[in-house]
């Protein structure tokens, strides 16, 4: 029922910001609890006075100061900092949903706080369910939330499963982009600059997916993401390059039916679905026409060239604690690859070698989760330093 409270987290980046967009054209439909940003303050501030939420967290310390004093006229804001106080906010009486919007594996932890106290969960941090996809499906079960996907080919198939019996899907198909190197070989890749990495052809999104989606590891992690959320069997999960991003991803059910969700990409329309769900929401989002797409293509995606991939369905192959190495040794090598120490192919290179290194567990507690992403870190910020 309307009108639900909203907390935000990570309210600062490409969801978070899109998120407050679609909250905007709702008038009466959504509140704002509490908002999150790691060191954007200015932008925290301008939000916090726009939304008056009851909370703000600022995760960057050194700026708690600069946020509360920003805020002083305007008491009914308490103001935040440090990533206990995430967590904190995240399990508040006073919130229905929460939207984990940031990025990386500091979702994890308020992600499992939010579900402990009962919160709707609309999850676009999928680094979450790559870390502890089994953990956190049994602790949804356990407290009998709802957990729904922001992503947009997992808000296709989510939108698509709606009426049907979940055990009658034969199995999903994860649309990819491409990316911005779509149908280059290895040799070519090396060559690839981050400024090149960061133009993705149909999306604007934050740095570190936009690498992700360059490198393929978008769609492994997706792979993994999709496993957990719709409860398959890893044979369950096909990949096809789909260069317009038109088809947002399908599902096949026993029958042999194919059911696809379509549109523009734009993230608002996802965000607006995970927010309002199990209500669809009018709304003037830009319109698709077929006149102006006459081609909708369809190729195999290359996993000699594109690494991560290959090594994200290996990942989730062995599980345990794998998924977590993947993840962790990815988030190392991408933010290696953002300052310029490593090239584009050296990337695969760190998560191979770190799920070759970090000792395997095959029923990791949420302390091994912590631990796995810790020791996976120093490794491969070694495997960066031999660069
Ligand atoms: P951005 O980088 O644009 O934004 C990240 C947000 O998280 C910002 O608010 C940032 O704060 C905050 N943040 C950064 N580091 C931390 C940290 N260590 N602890 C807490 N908060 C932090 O990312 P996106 O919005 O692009 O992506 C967010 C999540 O959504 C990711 O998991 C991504 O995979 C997923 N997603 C994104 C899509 C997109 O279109 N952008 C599509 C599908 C999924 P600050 O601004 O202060 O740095
Ligand atoms: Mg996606």
């Amino acid at each position: 029922s309307f009108p639900k409270r909203v907390t935000l987290l990570g309210s600062t980046g490409s969801i978070g910001t899109q998120a407050l967009d679609v909250i905007r054209s709702q008038p009466g439909k959504f509140t704002v609890t509490a908002l999150s940003a790691h060191s954007n303050a200015e932008l925290l501030i301008q939000q916090a006075q726009e939304f008056r939420p009851a909370a703000v967290v600022i995760g960057d310390e050194a700026k708690y100061k600069t946020v509360k004093a920003a805020l002083a006229s305007q008491p009914e804001t308490e103001v935040l900092a440090g990533s206990a106080a995430l967590a904190d906010v995240a399990g508040r009486d006073d919130v229905d949903v929460v939207l984990t919007a940031m990025v990386g594996y500091a979702g994890l932890l308020p992600t499992v706080r939010a579900i402990r106290a009962g919160k709707t969960i609309a999850l676009a941090n999928k680094e979450t369910l790559v870390v502890a996809g089994q953990l956190i499906t049994e602790l949804v079960k356990e407290y009998g939330v709802g957990l729904y996907p922001v992503d947009s080919e997992h808000s296709a198939i989510f939108q698509c499963l709606v009426g049907e019996e979940q055990n009658l899907i034969e199995k999903i198909i994860l649309t990819a982009s491409g990316g911005p190197f779509r149908g280059r070989s290895r040799e070519q890749l090396a060559q690839v600059t981050k400024a090149q990495a960061l133009k993705h052809p149909n999306w604007d999104m934050g740095a570190k997916i936009t690498i992700d989606s360059a490198s393929l590891m978008n769609k492994g992690l997706e792979v993994i993401e999709a496993k957990w959320l719709f409860g398959l069997r890893n044979e369950q999960i096909d990949v096809v390059v789909h260069p317009q991003s038109i088809i947002h991803s399908l599902v096949q059910f026993e029958d042999g039916s194919l059911k696809a969700q379509l549109g523009l990409p734009d993230m608002k329309l996802p965000i607006q679905y995970a927010l309002g769900y199990p209500q669809r929401l009018p709304n003037t989002f830009p319109r698709f026409s077929f006149l102006d797409y006459p081609q909708l293509t369809f190729e195999q995606a290359d996993t000699t060239a594109f690494r991560n991939l290959a090594l994200a369905f290996e990942a989730m192959g062995r599980a345990g604690n794998a998924p977590c190495v993947l993840n962790a040794a990815n988030e190392i090598a991408v933010a290696a690859f953002l300052r310029d120490e490593i090239g584009f192919l050296q990337m695969s290179d760190v998560v191979e070698t770190s799920l070759a290194r970090v000792s395997y567990l095959a029923a990791p507690s949420l302390d091994d989760y912590v631990q796995t992403d810790h020791e996976t870190r120093r490794i491969a910020q070694e495997l960066v330093g031999q660069v």
